[in-house]
């Protein structure tokens, strides 16, 4: 049975939503699923224990850090103490070069990159010698998918471009773009004269832009907008992710996946 631990350092509400969400669909799989809650004011010490503690732990095969970590807890201290085999997240520093160098190498693709590489391969768009621009070059999202995108390999082989705040002309390197993936965390950065007609747009900003309350629930919830104006750029684009629910899914499908992969590899399946 697969195990995933989410560990959570307080109790940021964007951050509680998210391991809500990597919790329940973890439950409807029927994985051994934990969900560790840890007080803001944990010591990085006692933090590395507990990590520790699940690097050991035969049950578990993935571990998740939710992040951001609170400002005393250096972030890659935490991320390389987990055991590169259980890093299903796929931030550990092996991980990231094993995915670098491409092929049987890479073990664990990180979620959110690995799910929009499906979302485009499935959605039958070509990937082939296709131009790529990605917005945003974090480590989470921008340069991992313009390094999976650029591998020599199936649903890959594009020429990738990365644009950052320090691009000249971003609208123009848009506009060259097949496949647009913006992820800069700025709603509406990308305008709908960007776009060139027929391209795969997917927008992975999820920004809070304000509250409403839920009609479903009758609680407060936040308003979410992606980076990209999706109403007015729908009508150029040949295929568009909404925000939500277009990358935000995905991200927990993949960690579902590597969790999966984890436990086959831990029992030598594969
Ligand atoms: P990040 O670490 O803040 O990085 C943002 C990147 O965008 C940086 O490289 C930055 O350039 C670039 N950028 C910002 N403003 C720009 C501008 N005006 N023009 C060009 N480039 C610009 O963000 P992140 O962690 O990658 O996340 C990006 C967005 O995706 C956020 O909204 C986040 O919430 C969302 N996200 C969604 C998921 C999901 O599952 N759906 C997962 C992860 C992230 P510099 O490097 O020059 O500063």
């Amino acid at each position: 049975m697969p195990g995933l631990v989410t560990i959570l350092v307080g109790n940021n509400p964007a951050s509680v939503s998210y391991v809500t969400g990597k919790q329940n669909t973890a439950h409807e799989l029927n994985f051994y699923s934990l969900q560790d809650n840890q007080p803001e004011d944990i010591t990085e010490q006692k933090l590395l224990e507990i990590i520790n503690t699940y690097n050991k732990d035969p049950k578990i095969h993935g571990i998740l850090v939710q992040l951001p970590l609170p400002r005393h807890i250096d972030e890659k201290k935490i991320l390389n103490a987990i055991d590169p085999d259980k890093d299903v997240d796929g931030f550990h520093p092996i991980n990231v070069g094993r995915l670098m160098i491409g092929g049987k190498e890479a073990k664990y693709l990180p979620c959110t990159p690995a799910g929009i590489q499906q979302l485009i391969v499935r959605s039958g768009v070509p990937v082939e010698g296709a131009e790529v621009v990605v917005v945003g070059r974090s480590n989470i999202v921008g340069k991992p998918i313009a390094n999976i995108l650029l591998q020599k390999a199936p649903g890959a082989n594009a020429t990738v471009t990365i644009a950052h705040t320090a691009t000249k002309d971003l609208a123009g390197h848009c506009r060259r773009a097949d496949i647009l993936i913006v992820a800069a965390g700025v709603p509406g950065l990308v305008k709908p004269e960007w776009i060139k007609p027929g391209a795969c747009v997917i927008d992975v900003g999820v920004n809070r832009v304000g509250e409403k309350i839920s009609e479903k629930t009758g609680k407060k919830i936040a308003i979410l907008r992606g980076d990209v104006d999706f109403d007015a750029a729908k009508e150029i684009a040949g295929f568009i992710t909404p925000v939500p629910g277009g990358v935000g899914p995905m991200t927990i499908t993949m960690l579902m996946a590597n969790t999966v992969k984890a436990a086959k590899s831990a029992a030598g399946i594969e």
